[in-house]
């Protein structure tokens, strides 16, 4: 993660910026859907987290780029670009918090582009 429905701050931005040729809802069910994984390891009690749905690989089946970069920046136990690589260059590139309110102002930003492209058509 980050937790999971901050995922959807950057898809926010993402349709404000493409309109009707991207699906917030596929997004933010595909988010979910590879956040299932870490969810089961930490059930199971798994040392590691973050395994094939978080690397760049696993992100081509669903189209989850942005959840696997985002993601880097955060969790030590990610390792993006496997299976060439074990190295994760961005993790902790910011701080976490700042990670968290990049998401949050992507969001706020695309609900509001997209609240006055709704006003302007109607
Ligand atoms: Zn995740």
């Amino acid at each position: 993660m980050p937790f999971t429905p901050f995922h959807m701050g950057p898809g926010a931005a993402i349709k404000a910026m493409t309109g009707k040729y991207f699906s917030l809802m596929v997004f933010g069910f595909a988010q979910v859907a590879m956040d299932v994984e870490p969810l089961v390891r930490i059930l199971r009690g798994d040392s590691v987290l973050h395994g094939f749905s978080h690397t760049y690989v696993g992100a081509l089946l669903i189209g989850t780029f942005s959840h696997v970069f985002l993601d880097s920046i955060m969790h030590s136990d990610m390792q993006p670009f496997s299976p060439f690589s074990a190295s994760n260059g961005l993790l902790h590139i910011m701080p976490v918090g700042w990670l968290y309110l990049l998401c949050v102002l992507l969001g706020v930003s695309g609900l509001m582009i997209m609240l006055a492209a709704g006003m302007r058509n109607k």
